[in-house]
């Protein structure tokens, strides 16, 4: 049995302070039982608890570290940057620089504007697709998640369906009245949205890699119809990208399929573990924004110096030795071991770029209804157990893991060893 006591003695504190104990729900590990660990530090692909547990680390902050943790090269930008001040209010070097460096690898991003989050990145993007075309409607997926904002969390993913929340309370019917949800990987639900809606659809808005409710690879003519479906109808296409952006490779899921949005949005990786999201896309669109345009959008600490210097110094190390390739290499490795170890057993890993996820039925789900909810008491004993075993998966059945640059292929051989052996034994 693993000491947990330190940790069991700062949950029991946050739980008198902190609103349920944790700033995040699914932190809570109410999907898996059991106290959440309290992190002490991280180095590379492992994470040390308050008790002195170590653990190899596949939740990598739910996918910005994608280079591990305390990364030389980003501990460096961060350190000089906040020795020169940790925020300014104005503009400065390095926001330019690191709006160059998304531009280079992302031919079809034009403009950009850098927030403090995923959400906030959803969120002004939808804000800007409505000023742009004047219309209301946006239509989004069963199970994708694009933040908590208002309007856009019906049926939304991972955090609402661990804990079994439909959709959250405190949202006015009115809001969530012109957010269409459809199932994913069903063209005739999308054309009939567009039928009956068509002239007020200001945009469609899908995680082009859904990586929030498992992982729903959709198929690529899928993502090239809602491309086709758009244009036809004069509305816009917004890949939500905060998960696979420059996560399975530099130019994320829009280059992955060859197709491109209108407008993309980012987070966890191009902020490399500080927070960062950002939006952007077609010249355009983007100059509707303010100051320029009539569509407001702020942010006290948008731009954030420490934050971008994260970003850039951990695109940069990225881009200049083709680690992404070695990246997603080494992780169909490490899926395949386990699959092979695997194959008598209704179980399976899924994974694309450097992400995988482990569904408990035979056939691979590509849309949110198609998951058998049972795969979640099962879950939780293999969290568990990997757990004991020194491995840290996502603590919820619907999240996916990461794979980052700092997990060694001898580590991820004995992880993949490992669980395929506690696999094997649920
Ligand atoms: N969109 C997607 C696809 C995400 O995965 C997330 C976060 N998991 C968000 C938006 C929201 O990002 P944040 O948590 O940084 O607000």
């Amino acid at each position: 049995m693993l000491n947990l006591e330190k940790s069991k003695n700062l949950y029991k504190r946050a739980l008198e302070c902190i609103s349920g104990g944790v700033n995040s729900p699914v932190r809570a590990f109410r999907a898996v039982g059991g106290t959440p660990i309290y992190i002490e530090r991280g180095a590379g692909s492992h994470i040390t608890d308050v008790d002195g547990n170590q653990y190899i680390d596949f939740c990598c902050s739910w996918g910005p570290l994608i280079l591990g943790h305390a990364h030389p090269v980003v501990v460096e930008a961060v350190y000089e940057a906040a020795a020169n001040g940790t925020s300014f209010g104005t503009v400065h070097e390095k926001e330019v620089l690191l709006a160059e460096k998304i531009k280079s690898l992302c031919p079809h991003i034009e403009k950009i504007r850098f927030v403090s989050s995923g959400t906030e990145a959803v969120m002004s993007a939808v804000r800007l697709v409505r000023g742009y075309t004047g219309r209301d409607k946006i239509i989004k997926f069963t199970g994708c998640y694009h933040g908590h904002s208002d309007y856009l969390l019906a049926s939304a993913g991972s955090g609402l369906a661990t804990l079994g929340i439909p959709s959250s309370a405190g949202v006015p019917k009115d809001f969530a009245r012109h957010t269409l949800v459809l199932p994913l990987d069903d063209e005739s639900a999308v054309e009939s949205a567009f039928e009956k809606h068509g002239d007020d659809i200001a945009a469609i808005l899908i995680e082009p890699i859904p990586a929030n409710n498992g992982l729903l690879i959709q198929r690529k003519e899928y993502l090239e119809f809602l491309r086709r479906i758009t244009e036809k109808h004069g509305s816009l296409l917004i890949f939500d990208e905060v998960i696979s952006g420059f996560r399975v490779g530099a130019g994320g899921a829009s280059e992955y399929y060859g197709i491109t949005p209108d407008l993309c949005t980012y987070g966890k990786v191009v902020g490399g573990g500080l927070p960062v999201g950002a939006f952007g896309g077609r010249g355009d669109i983007m100059k509707m924004l303010a100051p320029e345009g009539t569509v407001y959008q702020a942010g006290t600490l948008s731009g954030n110096p420490l934050a971008m210097a994260c970003g850039l110094a951990t695109l940069e190390y990225l881009d200049s030795n083709s680690y992404w390739r070695k990246l997603n290499e080494k992780t169909s490795k490490f899926t395949d071991t386990i699959n092979k170890n695997i194959k008598d057993r209704p179980i399976n890993v899924a994974s694309i770029g450097s992400l995988f996820w482990i569904y408990f039925q035979s056939n691979q789900p590509i849309a949110a209804e198609q998951i058998d909810s049972g795969g979640s008491e099962k879950y939780k004993e293999l969290f568990n157990k990997a757990l004991e075993a020194g491995i840290y998966l996502a603590p919820s059945a619907y999240e996916v893991g990461f794979v980052s640059t700092a997990h060694a292929n001898k580590e991820l051989n004995e992880a993949a060893e490992k669980l395929g052996s506690i696999i094997r034994s649920l």
